[in-house]
């Protein structure tokens, strides 16, 4: 663990394992409530210099931490592909992007402003002047999953400081090491000791004790629904907010270019074993060109090359745990003794799946309603873009969605009428830019992350008003 600006372990110590085969990859240390309150207390302590730190300080010390990332980019891509399976290519592009989301937070930090408010535009504001300004909220809880260990966890981080907040961040109990990396990384940065905490250990202990700590003043999640709802009932009057599940849909017309549709949906469906939150796990085909779009993709899908996750040739790796690839196993034969067909891949060894697609998948089933998080997507046949739509939004999620067509005139009618945060258009719903405004509605989640977005979360707008005299 990573408190007050100093390297602390328990007597409680945890082992991180490859996911791909179960190696020994390094321990760590479980927090009890001691680190948590003592993290949280570092946070607190260094609240007041980093609230009194000035915008360029704050962007100087954020800039240092995007050059520095990348001077370690093969150091921190060999922890992330280590610590959650992912193919060593991946973990590379991971890395480069934590270090844009830095480099983003840097400049935003450079346009952190208030507005004035025209208070004479009221008969009651003659002579009086106001402005807004943003202050930071304080100390701030950062929760971070599995999949994208260090680039999520920087989404938050860099945010945080640069609006003047300090943070206690808690990374997945299986993916720790580059949180606490890049907290050795801050810290050369001349981010001020306390400013950044890191503890590891159970989320389901040790979470609680964060989320409820009356010196924690916002918690930002991301992870599954059923830990954020949670949160958000424990947190009271807290700010929270979720950044949480999907199974994201994209519709293909039958004017849709599939020279450009077909690679980019298996990526889209296949990048990290499709453990990605905005993962193509739905596909809606026209009809007329369902079969020539079926049989395309299949063959691109059965190109993808499995292996360890370290070798740079690798497509498809393990899943997180033995468990989730037996889960999403057991929704592959949920959805096929339903009726779906299984068109290709499916079998599993250990953790890993064979990436496997389906036709048509009956809407009842666990693939088609939960978030498979897994090497698994559906194709389905519809004959309306009414219908196509109304399919997408058969779900109980709601953070990206796409449309492949050549008609604006479409694209914009299902733009209007998708349930999500962001919709793509001629491109699939696993696409983001670190700096887009990015989250969803529905079960999806609440709030904005992107640095400009994710600032405003974590400032609070204060008015000050002056009767000129
Ligand atoms: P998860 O099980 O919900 O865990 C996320 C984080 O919450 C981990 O750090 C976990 O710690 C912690 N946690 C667990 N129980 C907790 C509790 N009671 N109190 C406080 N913290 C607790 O999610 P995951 O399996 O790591 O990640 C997959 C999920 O994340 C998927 O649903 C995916 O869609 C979602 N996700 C969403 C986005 C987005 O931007 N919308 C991005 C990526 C992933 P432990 O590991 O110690 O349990």
């Amino acid at each position: 663990m990573y408190i007050g600006g100093r390297l602390v372990s328990t007597s409680s110590p945890q082992k991180v394992e490859l996911p791909y085969d179960g190696s020994y990859v390094a321990t760590v240390y479980r927090a009890s409530g001691r680190e948590v309150d003592a993290a949280v207390a570092a946070a607190k302590a260094a609240a007041p210099l980093m609230r009194e730190s000035t915008l360029d300080e704050r962007a100087t010390i954020l800039r240092k931490a995007y050059e520095r990332s990348l001077a370690a980019r093969e150091e921190l891509a060999l922890a992330v592909s280590s610590e959650c399976g992912k193919p060593i290519k991946e973990a590379r592009i991971e890395v480069d992007r934590a270090a844009q989301t830095l480099l983003v937070s840097s400049e935003e930090a450079h346009r952190l402003h208030g507005e004035v408010v025209p208070m004479d535009a009221a008969p009651a504001g003659k002579n009086r002047w106001a402005m807004t300004v943003r202050e930071p909220v304080g100390v701030v809880a950062a929760i971070t999953p599995f999949n994208f260990p260090l680039n999520l966890a920087m989404h938050k981080i860099g945010p945080a400081i640069a609006a003047g907040n300090t943070v206690v961040h808690k990374p997945a109990s299986t993916t720790p090491l580059s949180a606490l990396k890049m907290a050795a990384i801050f810290d050369a940065c001349g981010l001020p000791q306390g400013a950044l905490n890191v503890i590891t250990g159970p989320g389901g202990t040790i979470g609680d004790m964060l989320v409820t700590h009356p010196d924690v003043a916002m918690i930002t999640f991301t992870g599954s629904v059923e830990v954020g709802v949670r949160l958000r009932g424990l947190a009271g009057l807290k700010r929270v907010t979720l950044e949480l599940g999907n199974n994201s849909a994209v519709i293909l017309e039958e004017d849709a270019d599939l020279d450009q549709a077909v690679p980019r949906c298996v990526a889209g469906a296949f990048t990290h074993s499709g453990q990605v939150c905005i993962s193509v796990q739905r596909i809606f085909v026209h009809r007329r060109i369902y079969a020539e779009f079926l049989e395309r993709f299949t063959d691109a899908v059965r190109r993808l090359k499995m292996g360890h996750p370290h070798d740079p040739e690798t497509d498809i790796s393990s899943l997180i745990t033995v468990p989730e690839a037996e889960r999403v196993e057991s929704w592959i034969a949920e959805a096929t003794a339903a009726g779906a067909q299984l068109v290709t891949g499916g079998a599993r060894r250990r953790a890993t799946i064979e990436p496997a697609v389906l036709a048509e998948v009956p809407p009842e089933t666990r693939l088609a309603r939960g978030e498979a998080f897994g090497p698994v997507v559906g194709v389905n046949a519809y004959d309306s873009l009414d219908e196509a739509i109304a399919r997408v939004n058969a779900s109980d999620y709601g953070l990206q969605a796409g449309i492949y067509t050549r008609d604006l005139e479409k694209a914009f009618y299902a733009a209007r009428r998708v349930q999500v945060g962001g919709f793509l258009i001629n491109e699939v719903p696993a696409y983001r830019l670190d700096h887009m405004p990015y989250g969803g509605v529905k079960l999806s989640g609440m709030g904005r992350e992107g640095p400009k977005y994710a600032i405003e979360e974590m400032t609070e707008m204060k008015l000050i008003a002056w009767k000129v005299s």
